[in-house]
């Protein structure tokens, strides 16, 4: 196939992006088995594209090395640690293929799993999504959280979000393109691919074990996304907070009651007790409510700055690393149209038309 040829469909059948904190020990292992289960579904036909969320072990330097492979393996690096859901969001951006499969690159979704859902799509699906059976030797504060995060989120949330499923799945390329039209910053990225709607299927999958090292989500980045998801789904909170507001009014107009009472029968020095359990329970409940409109309100002030999700630093393919000015500029910048010769795959230069398509404007350069 000559990489000129104006008449060949530079267009890769299918997509594969992989976020990656930190995961040197694995990164090879993943390549190799995502990159046979690619050629085993589409041939050459594909892209992989490793998107290093700053990562600080080497990762990226094994990701250069890998990505020598005439243009099918892409290496992203992000300028800093942005966060798993904002590395898939510049994964997808850059992404052309016709199909997009999002994987973790820890080796716990197996890559073996896309021929069965490439044959689901065949069938008709717009998305397939794992949905976890067993989850392989995480530990039990994991499983835990995990239930009780989406059974909480599947009840209060306005849409019906699949219990049990991660970002694990394979889009075709028109719901990628209304994913990635998507502005939101606070990104719940399987919560918005089924808020899309259309014909989504599951495909149920045990989930392994850490191919190794440690899971990248720390309590604090848990329990953020847990928020993220949940505000960006949901306005219970807000509604819990007035009713828990109502409940505590009527306690305050009963102790009303009570304290007037007291005062009639010249009983006004007892009491010490429960006005401590009053303003203490009060301030707690002022201060919870507080919080959860807080919440809210911070989501929307970084909404309202319209700041990139992520900056791209450098972008590595065919052996070659074009580093990227760090802030946005115009869509037909010279170094963009470089990086795009340098990154179209798995063709040539003549891909870089279709490549960009309607969603890789400026958004595919910085978040
Ligand atoms: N990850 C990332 N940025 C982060 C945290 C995680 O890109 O800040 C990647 C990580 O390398 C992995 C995927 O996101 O490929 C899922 O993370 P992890 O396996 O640590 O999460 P878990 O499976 O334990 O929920
Ligand atoms: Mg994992």
């Amino acid at each position: 196939m000559s990489q000129n040829d104006p008449t060949v469909d530079p267009t890769p059948r299918l997509s594969i992006i992989a976020p990656c904190y930190n995961e040197a020990e694995t990164i090879v292992e993943f390549h190799r088995r995502a990159s046979e289960s690619a050629r085993g579904a589409v041939g050459d036909a594909y892209e992989l594209i490793i998107v290093d969320d700053g990562s600080s072990d080497g990762s990226w330097a094994l990701i250069q090395q890998l990505s020598g492979d005439g243009g099918r393996t892409v290496g992203v690096k992000l300028r800093r640690n942005y966060g798993h859901q904002a590395a898939v969001t510049a994964g997808l951006s850059l992404s052309s293929g016709r199909r997009v499969l999002l994987i973790d690159a820890d080796l716990q979704d197996p890559p073996e799993l896309l021929r069965e859902m490439m044959g689901l799509m065949d069938g008709g699906a717009e998305v397939v999504y794992g949905k976890r059976l067993e989850r392989e030797r995480e530990t039990v504060f994991k499983r835990a959280s995990a239930a009780v995060f989406y059974r909480l989120l599947d009840r209060i949330s306005s849409i019906d979000i699949p219990v049990d499923a991660g970002d694990f799945r394979l889009m075709d390329r028109r719901v990628v393109d209304l994913l990635l039209a998507m502005p939101e910053q606070h990104r719940f990225t399987r919560g918005l691919v089924t808020w899309i709607g259309g014909h989504q299927v599951p495909i149920e999958y045990n989930r392994d074990a850490r191919y190794a090292g440690a899971t990248k989500y720390s309590l604090r980045k848990m329990v953020r996304f847990a928020a993220d998801a949940i505000t960006a789904f949901s306005v219970q909170p807000l509604r819990i907070a007035t009713w828990a507001g109502s409940l505590t009014a009527c306690f305050a107009l009963a102790l009303l009651v009570y304290s007037l009472t007291q005062w009639a029968r010249g009983l006004v020095v007892d009491g010490w007790t429960s006005l401590i359990i009053a303003v203490s329970g009060l301030s707690a409940v002022q201060l919870v409510v507080l919080g959860i409109i807080g919440e809210y309100l911070g989501r929307l002030v970084t909404e309202s700055k319209h700041r990139p999700q992520y900056l791209i630093d450098a972008v590595q393919a065919r052996g070659r690393e074009t580093r990227l000015p760090s802030r946005a500029v115009d869509a037909d910048a010279p170094w963009r149209q470089a990086l795009l010769a340098n990154y179209t795959a798995p063709a040539g230069p003549a891909a870089s038309d279709q490549s960009t398509g309607s969603v890789a404007s400026i958004r595919a350069i910085a978040g």
